[in-house]
């Protein structure tokens, strides 16, 4: 049977050393979070974090902007709190109403702002090993994947998922550990090869978002398996992999809900605490 591979435990450490480093800083970090238009689901997940903030001694501003906003008047939005000497970081909460394209607005975030790790500049920085701040999800899983102590040198690795913030940056995170690393898709699975992939794998990442993709039977025994699919299934949070099947075969295992998501947001912190030190210098 799998031991539980849990976020929370690993979070509270991480919390305790950003404390420490938010102490040691000139000023009173702060996150500048900005919504647009009204999703209840985006506004919970910024309380979360604006709760999260203040216990780690961070001030969150939270930014609420029309729903029929430009993406012209957004990006000048942005470069106003770019150049506020006073804003360490800015997260532009999901999900953006359909006249906003993600890609290009965080790509007016100023690098040494940009707490999500996706302004083109700070992703090719992972290329060279060089990142200093990283995307957050696949930053939680790294995490996790060191708690299990289980070295990454040489190992089989596959990621299912090959989107922007979680499947491509953890290739090439898990590449830098020196693990060999194979990353399935869509067309993994239309090849019908998806259970061949998973089935050597001796650490499996999954981030889909697609409920029982993964059948328990396909896991390799002893794999360390870590789920960052987020599912709702009748009020109940699950993941992508086939949890209970799956247990019985994996040395190590993410619940969901538990394992990579009270991590997330803690990378959230982490890395705006980051970017302060740089802009301190
Ligand atoms: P995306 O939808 O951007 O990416 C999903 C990926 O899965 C794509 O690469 C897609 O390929 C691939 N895919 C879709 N169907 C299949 C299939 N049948 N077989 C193999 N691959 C497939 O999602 P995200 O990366 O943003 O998130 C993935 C999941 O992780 C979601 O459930 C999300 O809620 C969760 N998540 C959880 C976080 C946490 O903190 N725990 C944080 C971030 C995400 P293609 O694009 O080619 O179709």
């Amino acid at each position: 049977m799998a031991k539980l591979l849990e976020g929370k435990p690993v979070a509270e450490k991480i919390k305790e050393q950003i404390k420490q480093d938010v102490q040691s800083l000139k000023n009173k970090p702060v996150l500048a979070s900005v919504q647009v238009g009204d999703n209840a689901g985006a506004e919970a997940y910024a309380k979360s974090q604006n709760k999260i903030a203040l216990s780690l001694g961070i001030e969150y501003q939270f930014h609420k902007l029309p729903e029929n906003i430009t993406e012209k008047s957004l990006i000048e939005f942005m470069q106003k709190l770019n150049t506020d000497k006073f804003v360490n970081g800015i997260i532009v909460q999901m999900p953006l109403p359909q006249q906003i394209d993600y890609k290009r607005i965080s790509q007016y975030i100023s690098p040494d702002k940009d707490v999500e790790g996706m302004h083109p500049s700070n992703i090719g920085q992972i290329i060279f090993g060089k990142a200093q701040l990283i995307p957050c999800t696949p930053q939680a899983v790294m995490e996790l994947l060191a708690q299990t102590g289980v070295d990454l040198y040489g190992k089989e690795t596959v990621i299912v998922g090959h989107s922007e913030i979680v499947g491509k940056p953890l290739a090439l995170l898990l590449l830098d550990k020196f693990a060999t690393v194979t990353v399935c898709h869509i067309g993994t699975s239309k090849a019908g090869k998806l259970e061949e992939h998973v089935n050597k794998a001796e650490i499996l990442i999954v981030a889909v978002g697609k409920v029982g993709l993964i059948k328990g039977e396909w896991i390799k025994e002893g794999a360390v398996v870590v789920d960052v699919g987020i599912n709702r299934v009748n009020d109940k949070i699950v993941g992508d992999v086939e949890f209970e099947a799956a247990e019985k075969r994996a040395s190590w295992i993410t619940p969901v809900p538990g394992g990579v998501g009270p991590l997330t947001v803690t990378m959230l912190m982490r890395n705006l605490v980051t970017a302060a030190k740089l802009q301190q210098g």
